[in-house]
């Protein structure tokens, strides 16, 4: 009898698996483990997203051109 089971819950995305067949326990699969660790990553490096606020339009390049 080598089919065991034991389900129980992932910790991330509260789906039901059975624990025996997931290699990523206590996570149901490979994503919910990255999602589960980038998160306490996330948290200890604080990264900023200033980036994101603005358009690429806003560029600088145009000042390069202004000096001649
Ligand atoms: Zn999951």
């Amino acid at each position: 009898m080598k089919n065991k089971t034991l389900e129980i819950k992932c910790p991330k995305c509260k789906k039901k698996f059975n624990y025996y067949q997931s290699e990523f326990r206590p996570f149901c699969s490979y994503r919910c483990k990255m999602i589960d660790l980038g998160k306490w990553l996330s948290e200890e490096y604080v990264i900023s997203h200033k980036d994101q606020d603005d358009d690429e339009s806003d560029s600088e390049i145009s000042d390069e051109n202004k000096d001649q």
